[in-house]
Parts: C-alpha cells; sequence; structure tokens
C-alpha cells in the first residue's frame, strides 16, 4: 500500500496535535502539583506555629497556678516551672525542649525526645539571649544543622530576688517538611507516568482521526499519477466525513467534466472528419477540365462546408451548458411567446401550421433559450413530416399550475420504441423507414439541456407512422412585482437547421400580441 506524502521539513499534524497537547497536560499537572505542595508547605507552618502556641499557652497556665501538679508543692521559683513543663511535655516528633536558666548550662528532658536542641551550639547561643524577654518569642532560626521554628516563653522569676527561666521548644522544619516533599516526589512521578500514557494515548488517538486526511492525501496523489477513479471510504459522520464526502463529490464532478469532455472530442472527431472525408474525395476525383463536374464539386463542397458550421455552432452552444449564463431568467409572457415562436416556424416549412392551446401563464425564464429549443422541435416536426401535414404548436400550465408545457406535435413518420429511448443523447440519430435523414444529432441534447437548465425536462410520445409531441416541461416561477417589463421573446434561431448567415444576423423584435388563449388553426 502507497503510503501517504509527507509534508517535506515541518512537523506533522499527528506530532503538533500531539506536542500540543503534551503541553497542555503538563502545565495543567504542574499547575495542580505547585499549587497543592505549596498549600500543604504552608499548612504544615501553621501546624507547627499552631502546636508551639498551645505549648505557651500550657506554660502560662502552669506558671499562673503556682503549684506543681506532680509534687503538689508551691512552686519557689521559675525554673521550678520550666523543670514541671518539661516534665509534663510530650515532645511530638521533630521536636525538641530546653529550659533556659540564668548562668547554667541548659536543661534538658529525661523523655526520648527526637531532636536534641543542647546539642546545636549555634541554636541554644541564638535562643539564650531571649531568656530576658517580657513576651514569648516565636521564629525561624537557621543553623548549620537545620533550620528550627523555635518558642522561647520566659517565665518571671517567683520570688523578687530569684532569676527568670525560659522554656524553649523548636522542631525540626525541614525534617517536617521532608515528609511533604516524599509525597510530592511520588506526585511527580506518578505526573510523568500520566504524561507518557497521555502521549501515547493520544499519539494512537490523533492517527486515527488523522486516517482520512491521510488517506485524502494519498488518494489525492494516485489521482495525480493514474486516473480520476479513485475515491475515499467514507465512514463516521464527522467532519472529516463531510470533508471526505465533499472530495468524493469534487471528483465524481472532475470525472464526469473529464469524461463528457473526452467523449464530446471523440465525437467531435468523428463528425467533422466524415465531411472533410467527402470534401477530398470529390476533389481529388473532379475533373478540372470539365466546368460541370467542377460546378457540382463546388455546391457538395460548400453544402458540407455548411453543415460542418452548423455543427460546430452547435457544438459551441452545448459547450456553454452548465455555465451560469447558459439560461438567464427574466419575466416572460408564456402566451406571447407561443405566438412569436408560431410566427418564426412557419417560415421552417410548408406545413399546416396550429396552435392547439395557448396559456397566458407568466414565469421567470430565458425567453431566447425557450425560443431556440421551441423552434429547434419545430424543425424537426417538419424534417419528419410531409408537406403540408398538420404541425402544432401549443402551450398550457399543469392542473396543479406548478409547470408549463411547450410542446410541437407532428403527423409526421414518428419514432419507433427503440429510438425513443437515445435520440436525446449527444449525436444520436434515429432510422426512419430503414434510413437515416440528414442531421448532427445535437439538436434534442440541446433542447434537453435548455430545459434542464430551467429547472425541466423534455418528454416525447411517439408511434412509427402516426407523428410525434415533444414538450419541454418547466417549473413556474413567480415573477417578482417590481421586475422589468416581461421579455418580449427575442427569438434564437433554431439550432443547426438554419443557414449559419441566418443564424449570425440580429433577431428582430417581434410585435407584441394581446390575443387571449385560442385553439384551433392559425391564422
Ligand atoms: P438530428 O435531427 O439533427 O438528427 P436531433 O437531436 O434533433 O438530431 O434528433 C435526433 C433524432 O430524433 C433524429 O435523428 C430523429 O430520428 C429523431 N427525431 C427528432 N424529432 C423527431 C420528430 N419530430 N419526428 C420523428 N423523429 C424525430
Amino acid at each position: 500500500m502507497a503510503r501517504a506524502p509527507r509534508p517535506q521539513g515541518g512537523p506533522t499534524v499527528r506530532t503538533r496535535i500531539l506536542a500540543v497537547l503534551l503541553a497542555l497536560t503538563a502545565l495543567a499537572l504542574a499547575l495542580a502539583g505547585a499549587t497543592a505542595y505549596l498549600l500543604t508547605y504552608d499548612h504544615v507552618d501553621d501546624r507547627i506555629d499552631a502546636d508551639l502556641s498551645e505549648s505557651a499557652q500550657e506554660l502560662q497556665t502552669l506558671g499562673a497556678s503556682g503549684v506543681d501538679p506532680v509534687t503538689g508543692d508551691p512552686f519557689s521559683s521559675a525554673e521550678e516551672v520550666v523543670i514541671a513543663a518539661i516534665q509534663l511535655d510530650v515532645p511530638a516528633r521533630h521536636e525538641g525542649v530546653l529550659g533556659l536558666r540564668t548562668g547554667k548550662r541548659p536543661l534538658v528532658s529525661q523523655q526520648a525526645v527526637e531532636v536534641h536542641l543542647q546539642d546545636d551550639p549555634e541554636l541554644v547561643a541564638a535562643v539564650t539571649p531571649l531568656l530576658t524577654s517580657q513576651t514569648a518569642v516565636l521564629r525561624t532560626i537557621g543553623t548549620s544543622t537545620t533550620d528550627y521554628r523555635v518558642l522561647v516563653a520566659p517565665v518571671a522569676p517567683v520570688t523578687a530576688s530569684g532569676d527568670p527561666a525560659a522554656l524553649v521548644l523548636a522542631y525540626d522544619r525541614n525534617a517536617e517538611h521532608a515528609e511533604t516533599q516524599a509525597v510530592f516526589r511520588g506526585y511527580l512521578l506518578v505526573a510523568l507516568a500520566a504524561l507518557v500514557v497521555t502521549g501515547v494515548v493520544g499519539w494512537l488517538l490523533a492517527g486515527r482521526l488523522l486516517r482520512p486526511i491521510r488517506v485524502l492525501a494519498r488518494t489525492a496523489q494516485q489521482i495525480g499519477e493514474s486516473d480520476l477513479s479513485a475515491r475515499i471510504p467514507e465512514s463516521g459522520n464527522d467532519d472529516l466525513t463531510h470533508l471526505t464526502r465533499a472530495f468524493n463529490g469534487m471528483l465524481d464532478r472532475l470525472e464526469g467534466s473529464f469524461e463528457s469532455q473526452r467523449r464530446l472530442l471523440d465525437d467531435v472527431g468523428h463528425e467533422l472528419r466524415t465531411p472533410l472525408t467527402i470534401v477530398r474525395g470529390h476533389l481529388e476525383l473532379m475533373d478540372t477540365a470539365d466546368p460541370a463536374d467542377a460546378a457540382e464539386t463546388r455546391v457538395l463542397a460548400l453544402d458540407e462546408l455548411d453543415r460542418m458550421h452548423r455543427l460546430v455552432d452547435d457544438l459551441v452552444t452545448l459547450a456553454t451548458v452548465g455555465q451560469p449564463d447558459f439560461v438567464r431568467p427574466a419575466p416572460v409572457e408564456l402566451g406571447r411567446l407561443t405566438d412569436d415562436v408560431l410566427d418564426k416556424a412557419r417560415t421552417l416549412g410548408e406545413r399546416t401550421w396550429l396552435v392547439d392551446s395557448r396559456t397566458d401563464a407568466r414565469t421567470m425564464a430565458d425567453a431566447q433559450r425557450l425560443t431556440q429549443a421551441w423552434l429547434q422541435l419545430a424543425a424537426n416536426a417538419v424534417k419528419f413530416s410531409a408537406p403540408g401535414s398538420v404541425v402544432a404548436i401549443g402551450s398550457r400550465t399543469t392542473p396543479d399550475g406548478a409547470r408549463v408545457r411547450l410542446w410541437v406535435r407532428d403527423e409526421g413518420v414518428g419514432i419507433g420504441p427503440d429510438d425513443l429511448e437515445r435520440i436525446f443523447d449527444r449525436f444520436a440519430r434515429g432510422e426512419h423507414d430503414g434510413e437515416r435523414r440528414e442531421g448532427s444529432g445535437l439538436g434534442l441534447a440541446i433542447v434537453a439541456a435548455i430545459a434542464e437548465g430551467h429547472g425541466g425536462e423534455v418528454t416525447v410520445e411517439s408511434a412509427p407512422g402516426r407523428g410525434s409531441t415533444f414538450a419541454v416541461v418547466v417549473p413556474v416561477l413567480p415573477v417578482p412585482d417590481a421586475g422589468p417589463d416581461p421579455a418580449p421573446g427575442r427569438a434564437v434561431p433554431p439550432v443547426g437547421r438554419t443557414a449559419p448567415t441566418a443564424r449570425s444576423a440580429p433577431t428582430p423584435e417581434l410585435p407584441p400580441r394581446t390575443a387571449p388563449d385560442r385553439e384551433g388553426p392559425a391564422t
């Protein structure tokens, strides 16, 4: 299987999606982690401070009671208050305790204490001056050993001649925060694992979602390399499916247009070759010394050239089918158009011309194109009927008023069921009495294109030997109130049926008619 072409020199969409996904996930994880870490860190500090403040409170209560709760004796000095407080204190994890007294070594707890404050001379030196402070001091003291959160709670002398003492409680802050850090190291590992999982899942997911785009690119490349028949498989119902559908629709149209161009060229080549061969054959065989032969060949060559000219004109008309201005709608009075077409059709041949019916409806349509189609049908009716026979035209709105039928009825040779199927195809000609009449086979194709350009169709009813009725059926479109005056039905001559010189001449405006619906022979 061919691989989709890779963009040269730049990251793929898949890589970009993944990069954005990972960056966003990493940012979210980092923000969440950092916020939680800072909150936890503050919480630990708050807990330590609350614990130390409570201890200060307890010491104050003990000093105020004046009695040692263990022995029941009254305190005789501040030192005794501090000793009692040390004995009563149950140190927490990462907490140490000291008793400060004037001129003596600090008192230490006899209980199992985790942090031995007396072993850190820098701390002892830092707290000793606070012995004489009037109020409890809470501060952070950093030494070369660790960071302490320290409470120094002074106890005033019990007697006038006594010395002050102080209780020192301190938490090893670094040890307390180490636990938080351990938790967040675990978080970091989980976050990294989540990032890896997001990356893998995101990569697979992006690949899956972008698969139609890769197939699109591959198909586009195949089309460039081979043919237009490749299509992208459609599945699901999301944006990419719509894109796929639009792309396939575009390919359908492109393929259809290339195919019709190719067929047109084939047909044109084939159709033009015949008159060219005829002219060439006659010119080769012409006896230049014989004036009669030369004159005859000249007539024949001019006739064939006329035919080629008509053919080219018809092809040019067909080439404009599908272009936006092929049909230019304007308000049209269909009754007047019927009259105009009858007047023009009369010149096509010696027939008994009738009007079967005439509508007074108005619609938005291209009067020139409708006249062109109608006259084409009339020209065919003349071509396939005997002189003097009836050829009738008519116009009538359908009972629901939604559409209008414009028809030509003849009592000519009619069309066999086999031919009915294909006479609207380009270059299709029917057989009548076992032979083909002269014609390009483009007339009905043009009529059909005009009907379709109006959102309508061509219908035919025919029986061999009894005649045919061809009808252009188009929708009746409402005429805007403030629109221009209805088109007087400027005429376009029938395609391929009049001499090239007459066709290119400007068609004069026909006088307006006001006759009501009428039945029967035209006058
Ligand atoms: P052309 O008349 O140039 O061959 P058209 O496309 O106009 O091309 O017509 C195609 C074929 O349809 C004709 O060759 C003829 O067999 C058949 N056809 C068209 N109009 C009539 C008609 N009024 N009566 C009988 N046959 C018709």
